[in-house]
């Protein structure tokens, strides 16, 4: 068993001339897997690389969450029988929820891929990398975290704490290639969190696909509260989040922490998926809108600043024209800060697959489109009146000679500044804003 690096001792390991390139696309809980696969990696010896043209190892973590994201898989896996031609030796891996237990068939499909490994089995790796056998017992612990440069600074990381979900809307793939929700015990992730912040992580983001079910399979049953308590008392945290949240287990206990711990930050990701009490039945979202409307407003209640997100499906089946206006009147009437928006897609195996997917695609196309120029008109409201408001920003990187960073309330910020604010917490006042960002200058000393 090869002992962990002590996160307080960043002495580089011995490299092996190998090379991984990793390609992500679909929700955090894959950047987080692609960050494990990483750190395990890297742990025996591999170096990134920025093209799979010179990487030996090269993994693909798939979703499969719409056609178009299942589509764009299969596209990035057939450009790359041109690789394993010229170099047969480079060792090509597809995770993520395209792996189902059944590989016979992605076999057939993508026969120059050596390993199909499922999500929930980081261990599988070891197929092609026999080294990583070293590790097998400090999997479970090494933490989702990834550092492409040694010389980079890495100040926000996301910790997956439920994996799975127990749900069954009609509409989704997830729970079939997930599978039932699996709690990680409170003292693994805490653990995990002291690591990252040791490391120099000042933000951490717990996940899970109904984050805030976490901890019933437990013994004790621990609460998501109870783990944000918990997490919160680590020193050196600065920031805690956590999605996604399902509005049937948004308890006052979980509200009332996120107000009262200082590192918890005043934003909620709760999908709503339709404004429309008939449709809400037919997903099997198993909550009424009113449910929904309740627990912003306690939500709001407890933390008049805080900000929300949400999902949106529009044209699941049998969508009439007034039901989507009901969506549409709801989010006009709650306002939330940031609306994740895609237009129906059947998923082989779901509920809904059987129903006739009766929305017209320019159909879809129209309601996905009128959402957007909803949320658009909402939000250049919303954030005309942040301007010349002094906020806190954790920039996290630059681009375009701008910092950027994330507001608590995790807006997106611009920052002017000449010193170098990388990793840094700053106040900025706003300059500018827009729908989907704001602009601003640095003001005080960063932190
Ligand atoms: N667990 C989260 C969401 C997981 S899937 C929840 O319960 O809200 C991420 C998002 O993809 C969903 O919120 C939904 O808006 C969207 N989605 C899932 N299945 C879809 C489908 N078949 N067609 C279109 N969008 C879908
Ligand atoms: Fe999918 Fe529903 Fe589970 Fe979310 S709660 S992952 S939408 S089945």
């Amino acid at each position: 068993m090869i002992p962990l690096r002590s996160a307080a001792s960043p002495a580089p390991l011995a490299e092996n001339g190998k090379h991984f390139f990793i390609w992500t696309i679909g929700c955090q809980m894959n950047e987080a897997d692609s960050a494990k696969v990483a750190t395990m990696l890297q742990e025996v010896g591999y170096r990134a690389t920025d093209s799979e043209e010179n990487a030996d190892v090269v993994v693909l973590n798939s979703c499969v969450v719409r056609q178009a994201a299942e589509d764009k898989v299969a596209g990035k896996l057939n450009s790359l029988i041109r690789l394993k031609r010229a170099r047969p030796e480079v060792s090509l891996v597809l995770t993520g929820c395209m792996v189902t237990n059944q590989q016979d068939a992605l076999r057939r499909r993508f026969p120059h891929v050596d390993l199909f490994f499922d999500p929930s089995d980081f261990g599988q790796l070891e197929r092609i990398v026999p080294e990583l056998a070293d590790l097998a017992d400090d999997l479970a612990e090494l933490p989702h975290y990834y550092l492409p440069e040694a010389t980079d600074a890495r100040v926000t990381a996301y910790v997956p704490i439920i994996y799975g979900c127990n749900f069954v809307c009609s509409y989704c793939i997830v729970p079939y290639r997930r599978g039932r929700e699996r709690s990680r015990p409170p003292a693994e992730i805490l653990r995990e969190v002291e690591g990252l912040v040791a490391k120099g992580v000042r933000e951490v983001t717990l996940l899970g696909q109904t984050v805030n079910a976490y901890g019933h399979d437990l013994p004790d049953h621990p609460s998501l509260a109870a783990l944000l308590r918990a997490v919160d008392a680590i020193p050196g945290l600065d920031r805690l989040r956590f999605l996604t949240s399902h509005p049937k287990y948004m308890s006052n206990e979980i509200i009332d922490a996120m107000a009262e711990l200082d590192s918890v930050c005043e934003h909620m990701n709760l999908p709503v998926q339709a404004g429309d009490d008939d449709v809400l039945r037919r997903m099997r979202r198993t909550y009424t809108t009113d449910h929904w409307r309740e627990r912003i407003a306690y939500t709001r209640q407890r933390m008049p600043l805080a900000t929300i997100a949400t999902d949106i499906i529009v044209g699941f089946p049998g969508e009439t024209d007034e039901q989507f206006r009901h969506t549409s009147d709801l989010l006009e009437e709650v306002g939330c800060d940031k609306v994740h928006v895609a237009m129906y897609s059947p998923r082989p195996g779901t509920l809904s697959a059987r129903w006739d997917d009766d929305i017209p695609h320019e159909e879809k196309q129209r309601r996905h489109q009128a959402i957007e120029q909803l949320q658009e008109r909402l939000c250049t409201e919303r954030n005309a009146t942040r301007l010349g408001e002094t906020t806190e920003v954790l920039v996290d990187g630059k681009a375009k000679g701008r910092w950027s960073g994330r507001t608590r309330g995790n807006t997106l910020v611009h920052v002017e500044d000449e010193g170098d604010l990388t990793g840094k917490l700053v106040d900025v006042t706003i300059t500018q804003t827009s729908p989907w960002y704001l602009i601003g200058q640095a003001v005080g000393t960063p932190r």
